[in-house]
């Protein structure tokens, strides 16, 4: 079977403190440049008849308004950092049209999370006006969100297990630093990638430049995106131009096709 064509829109491609950070006087958070402003890290897929997100940052409500979404079908976590879940409460708004509960897929431990952030949301007695969510557990199987199927793909965020997803012939992984060999597989054959870059000095829990390169390169995925971008990397006009053939730097509002 067929894959559908495919859209993907950049939400955000910054990490955590986004681009510029507040209080930052740096030539890259004072840069002109709009591909120098870069809200937290997210992706929206689209075919012709399934909007999905991954990730609800703390500037879903911006990024939302942004591209002027009005329909979402579901939305797909990575792993339970804030900058990945903060946003979550503001999808009301699109229950408060379709007066269906959002369809929200995570694994157990971004489950665990949601409930602890959000205890009101879970709680028995609920206030009124907030958001409605119906929980799909990811597990290692591929699931289906409306016409898309999804392949889960287990990354590492130093000791935190973090999803990756396969549609098609794309891939989005953020938040990783290491890959095992078996899920490697998963994403290999992949004509389109998304990687996190952080910057170019080592990080605890996030690829730098360098290996983002080198992990794309091993996976011989022939177009290379690099997203959640802190300020320390430089500037978009700086760094782009020196990166190998078919790879580029994501920035916000970029889109990507796949037919
Ligand atoms: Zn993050
Ligand atoms: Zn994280």
């Amino acid at each position: 079977m067929s894959y559908p064509p495919i859209k993907i829109t950049f939400l955000g491609t910054g990490t955590s403190t986004g681009v510029p950070m507040i209080a930052c006087d740096c030539e890259v958070c004072t840069s002109a440049d709009p591909k120098d402003k870069r809200l937290r890290s997210s992706i929206m897929v689209q075919s012709e008849k399934t909007t999905l997100v991954v990730d609800t940052t703390p500037d879903f409500r911006c990024q939302m308004l942004r591209e002027k979404v009005k329909k979402l079908n579901a939305v797909l976590f990575t792993h339970p950092h804030k900058d990945h879940i903060a946003g979550l409460d503001d999808v009301k708004a699109f229950g408060y049209f379709s007066k269906k509960p959002m369809e929200i897929y995570a694994n157990s431990l971004t489950e665990e999370a949601l409930k602890r952030e959000f205890t009101y949301v879970f709680a028995d007695k609920k206030y009124p006006g907030i958001p409605e969510l119906n929980l799909n557990t990811i597990t290692e199987e591929p699931f289906i969100v409306g016409d898309l199927k999804v392949i889960p793909i287990l990354v590492w965020h130093l000791k935190m297990p973090v999803l990756g997803f396969r549609f098609g012939d794309f891939t989005y992984i953020t938040d990783a630093n290491r890959i095992d060999d078996n899920e490697k597989e998963k994403i290999k054959g992949s004509k389109m990638m998304v990687l996190n870059a952080l910057r170019q000095q080592k990080h605890i829990s996030h690829y730098t430049l360098e290996e983002a390169i080198a992990t794309i390169k091993e996976l011989n995925v022939p177009k290379g995106y690099l997203t959640h971008i802190s300020h320390q990397l430089g500037k978009y006009a700086d760094v782009n131009p020196t990166l190998p053939p078919g790879i580029e730097l994501a920035y916000d509002g970029m889109q990507l096709f796949l037919d």
